[in-house]
């Protein structure tokens, strides 16, 4: 088995892996300016998508562009996932150089779609691939592929804490070969329960006050994630943005079964309050007694823009992130300086500033935690930005790890050891 990494090798971002040049898994994109793809011109006999985040599944619809059409393996809510994020590329850049598919691409990508469940085995460009909940986001998978001699774990983005709406990966595969991810591989937190805790004390404590609480969060899960918690402490709140979709999706009944608790979503989404954005609403909510969840995570852009501006005078009010913030983003600035790039202009900001790191990642003990299963098995780091650092502490431990390169071909085989 011959494995290409054509993107997410010592980074994150543009996420994919080419086996034997037939079987593409992931085929993301790095929205930055300008994007970024993942490399060379691939036509894949078949694609398999292991979770419905941008920089795992965003340049999918560009591989129906010519003649091909490879089909597209995934979960359900990965599919519907990927269709939103798709419909939001080409909000933002249809048409333009920037775009890597058109409209017509994005109809072909819903005839080649194939949709599976966890543990359920299909056949693929000659291969056996099964899913397995990874515990990331709703429909999230670990992606084992089979050629009958080697069995290669591909891990994709995975936590194996509970969160509210998925509960941590259980599931270790036996492999030959894992290709596993390392985001917050230099990062030990508190428990989960710890953290939420803190965030829940700090909403309310500032909507007690009197005051608004902004939460930037990402669309994708951790809108969804932030709306259970208020709504099983009882914190009154909007959402806005493109989360409040990705909510209804989540409730449809063929992406239901991805949810940890598919009963507790409902109340909470019933427990929050959705904002359409018409007539002057945002300014009217930014007044309120509330927390207001919205896109973006990290002030890039979205409603969040339109709420920050209306409540950073006021110290009584609040802006609390619930991730970690990218260098150069408006939140880093933010929370380093105390003040953002706001309309155009470097603004001061008086409410208080606080970090909560509700991330979907496993953190370093998460990750050695899940590897302490295959120590027997040959690891290759990816997805992260110390990608080599751990691998090299992972060979002080005695595993066979290493962390290819990007556009990196390496040959795979079953081994003893
Ligand atoms: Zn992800």
């Amino acid at each position: 088995m011959e494995i290409r990494f054509l993107g997410g090798a010592r980074e994150i971002g543009r996420s994919a892996l080419l086996i034997d040049d037939r079987l593409l898994l992931d085929f993301g994109l790095d929205s930055g300016t300008p994007p970024q793809y993942p490399l060379g011109d691939v036509e894949p006999e078949a694609v398999v998508v292991s979770h419905g985040h941008l920089d795992h599944v965003g340049s999918v619809p560009g591989l129906l562009s010519g003649d091909a059409r490879p089909p597209v393996h995934w979960t359900p809510p990965t599919r519907d996932l990927a269709m939103l994020l798709a419909r939001g590329t080409l909000r933002l850049r249809g048409g333009t150089y920037d775009c890597p598919f058109t409209e017509a691409d994005l109809a072909r990508l819903t005839q080649v779609s194939e949709t599976h469940g966890y543990k359920a085995p299909f056949e693929v460009a000659g291969y056996e691939v099964t899913f397995f909940d990874a515990g990331h986001i709703p429909g999230s998978a670990h992606v084992l592929v089979d050629d009958g001699e080697t069995r290669l774990l591909y891990t994709g983005d995975f936590h194996t804490a509970d969160q509210r709406l998925v509960a941590g990966t259980t599931a270790r595969p036996d492999a030959d070969v894992v290709i596993c991810e390392s985001t917050y591989a230099d990062t030990t937190r508190p428990q989960r329960a710890e953290i939420e805790a803190a965030f829940v004390d700090f909403l309310e404590r500032t909507v007690w006050n009197g005051g608004t609480v902004v939460v930037p969060a990402f669309a994708i899960g951790r809108t969804q994630e932030v709306v259970c918690l208020c709504a099983a402490h009882d914190i009154p709140c909007y959402v806005d943005g493109m989360g409040t979709r990705v909510l209804e999706l989540l409730l449809e009944s063929e992406n239901r079964p991805f949810c940890r608790d598919p009963d507790e979503l409902r109340r909470a989404a019933g427990h929050a309050r959705i904002v359409d954005g018409r007539d002057g609403q945002r300014k009217r909510i930014a007044e309120q007694n509330t927390v207001i969840i919205t896109t973006s995570g990290m002030l890039h852009g979205g409603p969040a823009m339109t709420y920050v501006p209306a409540i950073r005078s006021n110290p009584t009010n609040a802006i609390a992130f619930t991730g970690y913030q990218v260098a150069g983003t408006p939140g880093r600035d933010l929370l380093e300086t105390g003040s953002a790039e706001i309309d155009g202009r470097v603004r001061p900001v008086s409410a208080q500033v606080e970090q909560f790191d509700l991330s979907a990642h496993a953190d370093r003990d998460g990750l050695c935690a899940f590897l302490a299963d295959y120590r027997a098995s040959q690891v290759l780091i990816n997805h992260g930005d110390r990608c080599e650092a751990f691998a090299e502490s992972l060979r002080a431990d005695d595993f066979d790890a290493r962390a290819p390169e990007l556009g990196a071909r390496l040959e795979v085989s079953l081994r003893a050891r």
